[in-house]
């Protein structure tokens, strides 16, 4: 059953958002289905935004223009430490979308909005510590694993903006289920979305976007994490240089139990040009479960997000077919930095929902809550606190409700840079526009 034809028009075929059945518990296959309007590559425009990006940064290094670039940016936070202030930016309020992609999106709010109010048990997802199996097969016929997946390639074909507003959605339900579709796209494979060959696309991203493999990002290790560039993990090339043997284990990983495919980094031994000596680098690769040597640990048991799996990886003399390269050799640093950047953007979209969604329960739990005979949205006090929640989105205060989510939210802090590296990270941004600190051309 269509839930709603967008257009008669034969381009809308390219992809579509299935709305598992009758979006209600007992009802979930009687099937709905959105078309997508003239799906096209957002993603890989995103992609080769950062990919641009990260070219002029490094040519520029090169020649040693120091300065200019940061002279030349546009970028609202780099201009504060300018003393500049670039209002175009956020004056008037940017929209990012056309008619078409506004339209699109707002086919998609609703149906994913229901999904999560009516299908979607986080109670039962936190208790059993996993993804229940009809919300995972629900989240997978809706395309939720293939966001920004291009629409030829089996996803939807998103662009950033309008990903955001449906992760949004996920992060005011369920931070344990975002994790799992986070871990999946925004890390697990985002690497092949935006460094992977025309073949690697074509190989992975199809089962990938519709969740028949799961995606995790391996870069930590039991002595490596914010300083990522110490990881031992390693990946000899062969002399017929036709495969790597790749040695190593990983901790903490997203979805690590749960994986097919995975983005491994590792330490490969090159030849330095200049000097003729062998040094370590970082790459990085596309490892199959399926090519043997590669094993999970069991899920840890975790304080909140318990509905994510997170669990040991390690590579046992796992032989890696040349051609699973991600980027260049020697340059897997600049993958593992590129894809967390992309990340980050996915879980601030997704606490933006979470601190929404808890200030509506505050509100409603001091709405209801009667104590010494008032309802207690009637004290000063309370007011205050739901005040400053909705002008601070701070979000855990009011009452026991809350605590669950105070939980979940507590990771944020760590993942993908911990608060205090990328405070760091924010700072020797601004620092570089004026002096001659440099960060390590990423
Ligand atoms: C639930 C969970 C899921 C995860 N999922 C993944 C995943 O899917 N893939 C993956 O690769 N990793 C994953 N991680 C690992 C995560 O990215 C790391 O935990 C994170 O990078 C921090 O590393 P660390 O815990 O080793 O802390 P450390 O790096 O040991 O830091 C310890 C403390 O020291 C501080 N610190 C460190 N260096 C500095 C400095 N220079 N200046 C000031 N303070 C500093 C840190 O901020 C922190 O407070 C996950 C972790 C958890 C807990």
């Amino acid at each position: 059953m269509l839930l709603r034809k967008v257009s008669q028009s034969s381009a809308l075929c390219g992809s579509i958002l299935r709305i598992p059945a009758g979006l209600s518990r007992g009802q979930r296959h009687a099937g709905a289905v959105v078309a997508v309007q003239n799906p096209r590559l957002y993603a890989s425009q995103a992609a080769e935004a950062v990919l641009e990006k990260t070219a002029a940064v490094g040519s520029n290094t090169a020649a040693k223009v120091e300065k200019t670039i940061s002279t030349e940016s546009k970028s609202y936070a780099v201009n504060i430490f300018k003393g500049q202030i670039e209002t175009a930016q956020v004056f008037p309020y940017p929209s990012a979308l056309n008619e078409e992609q506004e339209q699109f999106l707002r086919e998609l709010v609703g149906p994913v909005d229901k999904f999560f109010l009516e299908v979607n048990d986080a109670a039962k997802n936190d208790a059993l510590e996993k993804v229940e199996d009809d919300t995972m097969q629900g989240l997978k016929e809706m395309g939720a694993f293939g966001l920004q997946v291009p629409s030829d390639l089996g996803g939807l074909g998103l662009s950033n903006t309008q990903y955001a507003r449906l992760v949004e959605i996920v992060g005011t339900y369920d931070l344990g289920v975002g994790i799992t579709l986070g871990a999946h796209q925004s890390i697990g494979f985002k690497g092949i979305l935006l460094f992977g060959n025309p073949a690697q696309k074509e190989k992975y991203l199809p089962k990938l976007a519709t969740a028949e493999t799961i995606a995790a990002f391996c870069l930590t290790e039991p002595a490596s994490g914010s300083d990522a560039a110490s990881i031992k993990t390693t990946a000899v090339q062969s002399s017929c240089g036709k495969f790597f043997t790749l040695n190593g284990s990983k901790i903490w990983i997203s979805n690590g139990g749960l994986a097919e495919i995975f983005t491994v980094f590792a330490k490969t031994p090159m030849k330095d040009p200049k000097t003729g000596e062998m040094k370590d680098k970082i790459s990085a690769f596309v490892v199959e479960r399926s090519f043997g040597g590669v094993t999970s640990g069991p899920p840890e048991k975790k304080m909140g997000i318990k509905a994510s799996n997170t669990a040991e990886v390690y590579f046992d003399n796992v032989r890696v077919p040349a051609d699973c390269l991600l980027g260049e050799l020697g340059e897997g640093f600049k993958v593992a930095m590129n894809i967390l950047n992309n990340g980050r953007f996915g879980m601030a979209a997704a606490l933006s929902g979470t601190m929404k969604g808890v200030i509506n329960k505050a509100v409603d739990h001091a709405a209801n809550r009667t104590q010494f005979g008032n309802k207690i949205h009637n004290y000063g006090v309370i007011q205050e606190k739901v005040a400053r929640m909705a002008m601070l989105q701070y979000v855990t205060e009011v009452g026991g409700s809350s605590y669950f989510l105070m939980r979940d939210l507590r990771i944020f802090r760590i993942f993908e840079g911990t608060n205090d590296i990328l405070r760091l990270f924010v700072a020797l941004n601004g620092f570089q526009v004026k002096s001659d600190v440099r960060l390590r051309t990423l």
